[in-house]
């Protein structure tokens, strides 16, 4: 048997093994029992449960409700109580621990400076309590053992229009953290077109952009974001698979914008979850992951929202290997994907790869091979 191929992988192995994100949102991954605490102290009351298993039950329910716009509702109460600077360094520095703890050994996390201002902050105030929060996460991370990376990326809301504004941050502080630029919130009727003026001032600069497209809207978001933006790479982009025609015997034709995504090795950051959560994929078994995977889109793993799903990398990447029989070596790819993608310098991405990733992938599959010859098969067979 090739070790590499057998599946589903137990999920121990897979939280065990290296992984990288690029596309989960700061905001989206408080710990319920952080929520509660910094409600209390901000003295909020609009929380809608009080025990931090109820809490969490909440938010994954109301993130289940089919439509981004009442998901992106779930995020009042996660700004609610992150409007100091002590309430951002903490929920920054257990992001880090988090994602740490969860085997991931870079990851980029991203957040919305000018939704954090209601109590006085100025946006370098708060960048700057995010930045300190994820440097302590990641130093008691590593006093445990459990080195990682973690970067910033400044996100603007494409209902607003300010961008121009945090496209100026996002370079002012590149050198202290800060590795990218993002625009999110709801596609419908706010097309990224609206910030030129702030991706022009980022090429212009060699920085570095991703903007969620492709994920409630179809291919005209996907086509604006990379060909009239110019995005290094794209949030979800699920609905790419709209230009592709799987033609009876299983070969697969691609539209022109398919093709170019494909050659072009456009990264498309995907969240299984949060893509089901939203109605932008029927299911996980259904996700167009398996397609784009087949097809060699450069496709990488994320989580998204952490609270709202009830998600962590190793959560997201098991249920793939689940759903599509994805062995070690497709989490690897998928892994390697998102190394290869990260705004991150060449040689240190290289580093990552080569110190960390290799390694920890081959460390995976012994330990693998060494549970199926003392006969712990795989509960589902292989694939
Ligand atoms: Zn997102």
């Amino acid at each position: 048997m090739d070790i590499g191929r057998a599946a589903p992988v137990p999920e121990d192995l897979i939280a065990r093994a290296p992984k990288v994100l690029l596309h989960d949102h700061l905001d989206g991954g408080l710990r319920p029992a952080t929520v509660l605490d910094l409600a209390r102290e901000a003295d909020y009351r609009d929380l809608p449960a009080h025990d931090p298993e109820s809490l969490a039950t909440w938010f994954a329910e109301a993130a289940y409700s089919g439509s981004l716009e009442r998901y992106l509702e779930t995020f009042r109460h996660t700004v609610g109580v992150t409007q100091t600077a002590s309430a951002l360094t903490r929920v920054a520095r257990e992001c880090a621990e988090d994602l740490a703890h969860d085997g991931v050994v870079y990851a980029e996390v991203r957040f919305a400076p000018e939704l954090h201002l209601s109590l006085g902050l100025t946006e370098r105030e708060v960048i700057e309590a995010v930045l300190a929060g994820f440097e302590e996460g990641a130093r008691l991370a590593a006093e445990s053992g459990h080195g990682i990376r973690v970067g910033l990326l400044l996100t603007a809301m494409r209902t607003a229009t300010h961008s121009r504004q945090i496209a100026e941050l996002a370079v002012e502080y590149r050198d202290r953290g800060v590795v990218g630029f993002d625009i999110a919130g709801a596609e419908a009727g706010f097309p990224p077109t609206r910030h030129l003026d702030a991706f022009e001032y980022l090429r212009k600069e060699n920085a570095h952009f991703t903007i969620h497209a492709g994920e409630a809207f179809g291919l005209p978001s996907i086509w604006e974001a990379i060909q009239w933006c110019g995005a290094d790479r794209l949030g979800h982009g699920v609905r790419i698979v709209d230009d592709i025609e799987v033609l009876p015997d299983g070969s697969a034709h691609l539209g022109r914008l398919a093709a170019y995504v494909r050659d072009q090795r456009i990264p498309l950051e995907m969240c299984p979850s949060s893509n089901v959560q939203t109605g932008a994929a029927p299911s996980i078994a259904a996700h167009p992951i398996g397609l784009l995977r087949r097809l060699g889109f450069r496709v990488t793993v994320n989580t998204d929202n952490r609270l709202m799903s009830g998600t962590s990398m190793t959560r997201e990447m098991h249920l793939l290997s689940e759903a599509f029989g994805y062995g070690l070596d497709d989490l690897q790819w998928f892994t390697v994907n998102a190394m290869k993608s990260a705004f991150l310098p060449f040689d240190e991405r290289l580093e990552l790869i080569n110190e960390r990733i290799k390694p920890g992938y081959a460390e995976a599959r012994a330990e693998f091979a060494r549970r199926l010859s003392q006969g712990q098969e795989p509960s589902h067979g292989d694939s």
